[in-house]
């Protein structure tokens, strides 16, 4: 069969690639000029520094198929997130752990003490079955820890009250009664040593694979191809002729000093009044290499116009319905699928993308074997 893939980015590249190897013939078109969509990484010119174009992009799964996937594909070297916030004048460790707690609160709490303390003087148990951002929040760390790490970030960043977003946000997000301040916690983490892009332009070198930058879709292509598989967003495919989905997009202040600017890669900013979300100094993000010069992104969040680049799928009440009646539209349409974060339309984390895009790829091959 011969297969367009409207897209290079993670969930386009792995399709191709699996498909490619059943022996389909494969066309990608990506209408940017870099592969690798959001996870797009490239050298600063002046610094030497590896760039996450799109801001940062850390590698890390429980799922040991998708990590031998992305070794077979790349060197990955060693990588811990460790973030920090600012908020009110001090700066703490995240996730919230015992450091964050004692440090907050002026204890030298032991965990269990950290845990009764938390338990019985700050969450509020009346909530037992949290539905929203703030009733997880509430109780599980309670209103001091809510207002100062989770409050003013999550308006910042999804534009709207956490009244009104669902608690699986906050749930991405562990709470630890100890000092690991690995920010994930999942067994295998890592950055490929030679960025995303090189991943990702790895993944689709394959002799079945015709690749096209600058190319944005047209509809003739899907008349040339026996599928059409569509990883760009999903009301992007109709011409959003029932409404646009709503997306946060995100602004990058880029800027550069001489040295360490800030000592680690992300650091986040819990306070309301200061208007970005967090700065990431992106040579902190490959700690095996030295650079005197330092690239950063001071970030911050909008709702996202109809030029900008999607990058947050926001699925509140309202969006929610429209995206099913999208869905209904997708599931009509014959011979197109629809993939990955912008085609389904979720938050997902690159790890569940290549599992999906691995999972989707199989069963296409299956199913026509
Ligand atoms: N979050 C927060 N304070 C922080 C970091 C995260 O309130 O300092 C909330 C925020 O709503 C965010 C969510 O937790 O959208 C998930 O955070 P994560 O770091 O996973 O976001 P990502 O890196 O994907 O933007």
């Amino acid at each position: 069969m011969h297969i367009f893939i409207i897209g290079a980015g993670l969930s386009g590249a792995v399709t191709a690639r699996t498909l490619a190897e059943a022996g389909h013939k494969i066309t990608v078109v990506e209408s940017r000029d870099h592969l690798a969509g959001n996870c797009h990484t490239a050298r600063c010119d002046q610094t030497g520094v590896m760039v996450h174009h799109y801001g940062p992009h850390i590698f890390h799964t429980d799922d040991v198929e998708v990590w031998d996937y992305v070794n077979s594909f790349a060197l990955f070297r060693p990588y811990r997130n460790r973030v920090k916030s600012t908020v009110d004048g001090a700066v703490y460790s995240l996730p919230v752990n015992l450091h964050t707690i004692n440090q907050f609160f002026g204890k030298t709490f032991r965990p269990d003490e950290a845990r009764a303390f938390i338990e019985e003087t700050q969450a509020d148990r009346t909530i037992t079955d949290p539905q929203s951002f703030e009733e997880q929040a509430l109780r599980f760390v309670g209103p001091a820890l809510y207002e100062a790490f989770f409050k003013g970030y999550t308006e910042k960043q999804w534009g709207c009250s956490p009244r009104d977003l669902p608690a699986s946000i906050l749930k991405r997000l562990p709470l630890r009664f100890n000092y690991d301040d690995n920010y994930f916690a999942h067994t295998f983490q890592g950055m490929p040593e030679a960025g995303y892009t090189a991943m990702v332009a790895a993944i689709l070198d394959h002799p079945g694979i015709d690749l096209h930058l600058n190319t944005p879709y047209s509809e003739d292509m899907a008349d040339r191809a026996d599928h059409l598989i569509w990883t760009g967003p999903l009301d992007g495919y109709f011409n959003a002729k029932l409404g646009r989905l709503g997306y946060r997009t995100l602004d990058f202040e880029r800027f550069t000093h001489e040295g360490d600017y800030q000592g680690c890669a992300v650091m986040n900013y819990g306070d309301a009044e200061v208007p970005w979300t967090r700065i990431t100094e992106h040579k902190h993000f490959a700690p095996w290499e030295s650079h005197e010069g330092s690239v950063l992104y001071r970030e911050s969040a909008r709702a996202c116009g109809e030029d900008d680049i999607p990058y947050y799928p926001i699925r509140l009440v309202e969006e929610k319905a429209l995206l099913s009646q999208y869905e209904a539209l997708a599931a009509a349409e014959d011979g197109v699928s629809f993939l990955g974060r912008l085609g389904t339309y979720r938050y997902l984390d690159m790890d569940v993308t290549i599992r999906e895009a691995l999972n989707f790829a199989r069963r296409f091959v299956a199913a026509r074997s």
